[in-house]
């Protein structure tokens, strides 16, 4: 049976400009957003959350709400730094685990101890880890699947771990919300909540012609079985992948440069999105070009320092489009970004530090 802790950081935004800042701390502090009221909110801090300001809650709405808000412009290359650090602390209890973001992520408890009873102390471990070596704060849910993990991590913020045994996953879920659920959605809670399913353990007792009605296909299937606590998903971790890459085939021969950049710097930002939750980062970029002909070419070029943000990948990926063009002009079916010569910046962070 695994035994499985979600991890969710408390505020994470927020919590970095209280640090980095210590005269925002106590006051409502507004992450994403400007005090015209423009943009969204990113991350509210604890005080900001007592006036219902809300994560993706419009800075207008978070202004009417609190007008003496303190609004400050997110830093991403900070909280990038610190959630490095944070992970490079939890990968010193736990050593398997998937980063689905810079302030979430699963972590494999079963690595560490063989039975679910002695979990608990595991999951303090690595919040006193996280707190010692960053200051920062997390939850964490334990339990035997991810679905239970990511619901249990929530319910006790800030700072809390909580423990779901087995046998008690579908008792656990089934008076929250039918929202809370992960893959719940707007639109199937609203369908849910209208057919008189308000909560987790009303979709786990729909019966298949019920749900078929109200969830058709194999998505209801899947949200029915985790309502149930069922969820075989085991953890995603990219840190054996030697390379990732992306490509796109176009409908039609594309020739346009503006058009090919804009393809390759989406691209970017989904390789950067996959090498930031694997908690890792790239030596190599290359582009790859496939010609009306079918021919292939592809340019790569070399780092003496990695990296993992989608600009720098997609800058240089452009680059290395435009080289392979200026060698043999010609329309495109294909472009793809690849990245290599990857490195755990986990590791790179303990090494930098000897
Ligand atoms: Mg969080």
């Amino acid at each position: 049976m695994p035994v499985l802790a979600h991890l969710d950081l408390d505020a994470f935004f927020a919590a970095v400009e209280e640090l980095e800042q210590p005269q925002l701390r106590d006051v409502p502090l507004v992450v994403g957003g400007d005090p015209q009221g423009r943009g969204v909110v990113a991350t509210a801090n604890y005080a900001a959350r007592r006036f219902g300001i809300r994560s993706a809650m419009s800075a207008a709405e978070a202004l009417r709400r609190c007008p003496e808000a303190v609004f400050v412009r997110p830093r991403h290359a900070v909280y990038r730094q610190y959630s490095q650090a944070v992970w490079a602390a939890v990968t010193e209890v736990v050593q398997r685990v998937e980063r689905t973001g810079l302030d979430e992520g699963y972590l494999d408890l079963g690595g560490v101890v063989a039975r679910f009873e002695d979990a608990r102390p595991v999951a303090e471990a690595v919040r006193t880890a996280v707190r010692a070596s960053t200051s920062l704060s997390c939850s964490l849910g334990v339990s035997t699947s991810k679905v239970v993990c990511k619901v249990a991590s929530d319910r006790r913020k800030p700072g809390g771990i909580t423990v779901v045994p087995p046998g008690h996953e579908a008792r656990f879920l089934a008076p929250l919300r039918v929202r809370s659920l992960p893959g719940v959605g707007p639109r199937a809670e609203e369908r849910l909540v209208a057919a008189g399913v308000a909560t987790v353990g009303g979709l786990a007792a729909l019966d298949d012609a019920q749900l078929q009605a109200l969830l058709p296909g194999a998505v209801g299937r899947l949200l029915r079985d985790r309502a149930c606590g069922i969820d075989p998903r085991d953890l995603e971790t990219e840190a054996e992948a030697v390379s990732i890459s992306t490509e796109e085939t176009f409908a039609r021969d594309v020739s346009d440069r503006a058009v090919l950049h804009a393809e390759l710097r989406r691209m970017a930002g989904e390789l950067s999105d996959r090498l930031t939750r694997a908690g890792l980062s790239a030596r190599t970029v290359t582009a790859k070009l496939r010609y009306a002909d079918f021919s292939i070419r592809s340019r790569s070029t070399t780092l003496t320092a990695p990296v993992d943000e989608a600009e720098r990948i997609g800058e240089l990926a452009c680059r290395l489009l435009d080289r392979g063009l200026r060698d043999r002009p010609g329309a495109l079916r294909l472009v793809g970004v690849g990245v290599a010569g990857l490195s755990d910046y986990r590791q790179l962070t303990l090494d930098d530090a000897v």
